[in-house]
């Protein structure tokens, strides 16, 4: 049995900011809308539901507020982007671009690119790791998998299926 959170519908989105290595249009800083279907596989439970919803689309939220308005900072090499912190900035060198960016304004991600592949991982594991902080998980014992597709607009996406058995 298969439930699903339809992240436009339900609310799970975020805008952000990156600036990715490349030529064109992609290698300015430029932002992302971007919104997340979660979808769940299991077994019904006693009270004829496979999943705790709204627990679901809580974490989801909490998850978008990290995103929400920051600009997205990824591990690439430094022959590709070089990051210096000045104070209370980080000066960051990037497509033969200087940016001086407030350091509370930027979400780094220990993660080795912001290509949607990379960001969709990341968003299902912090999902994952998420629900396990706050306890949640119990109420998620039958539970196959977790699907999840984050979109970042312009008919573009990635999915990730996360088995939790
Ligand atoms: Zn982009």
């Amino acid at each position: 049995m298969i439930v699903e959170l339809i992240g436009k519908e339900a609310g799970i989105t975020f805008e952000c900011i990156h600036i990715v290595p490349g030529k064109g249009d992609c290698s300015r800083i430029h932002p992302h809308f971007h919104y997340a279907d979660v979808m769940v596989d299991g077994e019904f439970d006693d009270k004829r539901r496979i999943v705790h919803l709204y627990k679901l689309k809580a974490a989801c939220l909490r998850l978008c507020s990290v995103f929400e308005d920051k600009i997205l900072l990824a591990n690439y090499p430094e022959t590709v982007q070089k990051v210096v912190k000045e104070g209370s900035h980080l000066h960051i060198e990037i497509n033969n671009k200087f940016y001086l960016i407030p350091e509370a304004d930027i979400l780094k991600l220990e993660i080795p690119s912001l290509n949607i592949e990379d960001l969709v991982i990341y968003f299902a594991d912090e999902l994952i790791g998420d629900l396990k902080k706050n306890g949640s998980f119990a109420s998620f014992a039958s539970l196959n998998y977790i699907e999840v597709t984050l979109s970042e607009g312009r008919g573009q996406r990635g999915r990730v299926r996360i088995n939790l058995k």
